[in-house]
């Protein structure tokens, strides 16, 4: 048993603190929404800035600058903050359709010398062109099992999770097709398996209710092992009930969008607050759902950079944690959730490594 890394494999023990959703280089501009009028129409080339700024606080996708993750030398700088604030690994989630790098992303992991995981899989069926969306579910396994088995892109660089998987606000045949193809790799090489669930106002036909359990669903009759499984995004507006149905599939509900805290204005969909995430975390502790959950950050717009005013990518350690402390949660309960679980979810006995 072993984590599959972009530098080889390594043991579980090894792997030390974990944030198992954050992006280092992305491309979500597939969710802009073109301005109306013609004084809106600079935010589509204009650059972010602290003229700018505020124009981001009711409405994160306003300027189109901010939809991308592409600047190396920034990605290492912010990320070494995590590995100053005690972190030591993250599980890079962008897949196929929003603008995988592992090639820049093994060069940031061997430069500061943090262990990075990166994933197989397709993300939401609108960000990826009609060849790929058409594609048979046989052809998605077979093109998700190769990357296991020869690396990626002709990098040799490996996936060590299938995911983030784009589930869309309704499941359609894209997302029928892409989590039978998931969960077929899974019992091939069992790897983890993490979806995305749409869970803000992004994307054209959302309406607030999350599909997790649907998904969860598709997969077990699929024959995926629900252990292996994450439901990203269910803190965005936390449903306890839906969390704890997660739960109770024997799945992990993730918390990844700690530091987040915006207001889209056109929806009037205010996210809640890391307060309320962590008093939530607090009450599923003491419930006794802790194996079962999982936390990050889920950094992937210029604005959750610490350059760009965000709250970064060390947050939950520098920030978040010591409020769980006060709010009496143990120590020993926060370390098994940003190490021992993902540590446990990572494993795999993995024959083609
Ligand atoms: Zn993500």
């Amino acid at each position: 048993m072993s984590v599959i890394t972009t530098s080889g494999q390594i043991k579980k023990e090894k792997l030390g603190v974990v944030l198992p959703h954050e992006h280092l280089f992305d491309d979500i501009s597939f969710t802009y929404k073109m301005p109306r009028n013609r004084e809106e129409k600079k935010y589509v080339t204009e650059k972010i800035s602290l003229k700018n700024l505020h124009l981001l606080k009711s409405n994160p996708g306003f300027i189109r600058d901010n939809l991308y993750l592409n600047d190396a030398n920034m990605a290492g700088e912010e990320l070494l903050q995590f590995k100053l604030a005690g972190g030591s690994t993250i599980v890079e989630q962008s897949t196929i359709g929003v603008g995988r790098n592992v090639k820049a992303i093994h060069d940031i992991a061997k430069k500061l010398g943090i262990n990075i995981i990166v994933s197989t899989g397709y993300y939401i069926s609108g960000s990826l062109p009609a060849e790929i969306v058409n594609l048979s579910q046989k052809d998605l396994t077979s093109n998700m099992i190769k990357e296991v088995r020869d690396g990626i892109e002709n990098t040799g660089i490996k996936p060590g999770v299938i995911g983030e998987l784009g589930v869309g606000p309704k499941i359609q045949s894209w997302e029928n097709k892409l989590l039978a193809a998931a969960a077929a790799v899974q019992k091939e090489t069992g790897l983890a398996i993490f979806v995305h669930i749409q869970a803000v106002p992004v994307i054209p036909g959302f309406c607030g209710e999350l599909n997790g359990l649907e998904a969860l669903n598709i997969l077990g009759k699929q024959g995926a092992d629900l252990e292996k499984v994450v439901i990203c995004h269910t803190d965005a507006k936390i449903n306890l009930k839906y969390i704890k149905k997660i739960i109770e599939n024997g799945a992990y509900a993730e918390f990844d969008h700690i530091g987040k805290e915006f207001y889209y204005l056109e929806t009037d969909f205010l996210m809640d607050r890391d307060i309320d995430r962590v008093t939530m975390l607090k009450e599923l502790i003491d419930e006794g759902c802790k194996k079962n959950i999982l936390i990050s950050q889920d950094v992937c717009l210029k604005t959750d950079l610490i350059s760009y005013g965000g709250t970064g990518y060390a947050h939950i350690l520098k920030d978040i944690i010591p409020i769980m402390l006060r709010k009496g949660v143990s120590q020993q309960d926060i370390n098994n959730i940003i190490i021992d679980n993902p540590a446990e979810l990572l494993d795999v006995d993995n024959k083609y490594f």
